[in-house]
């Protein structure tokens, strides 16, 4: 499960169970829990990794913006 990305009024959530359930998240809590699996995930665990991933991205944007100018 991972975080798909924050809204004005939450978060979308990806469940990686069939068919992909994508759901919104008021607020993240403790833990989120899909609606279709009822996996849940702990919410500190999906902004690391949100934020580790969106922050990996950006630095390798800025790289190639460097190795092109
Ligand atoms: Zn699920």
């Amino acid at each position: 499960m991972h975080l798909t990305r924050r809204m004005e009024r939450g978060w979308l959530v990806r469940c990686e169970c069939p068919g992909q359930t994508e759901f919104r998240v008021r607020r993240l809590g403790i833990a989120v829990e899909c609606p279709r699996c009822g996996r849940t995930a702990l919410a500190p665990d999906l902004v690391t990794e949100y934020w580790t991933r969106s922050a990996s991205r950006k630095a390798s944007a800025a790289r190639a913006a460097l190795l092109a100018g």
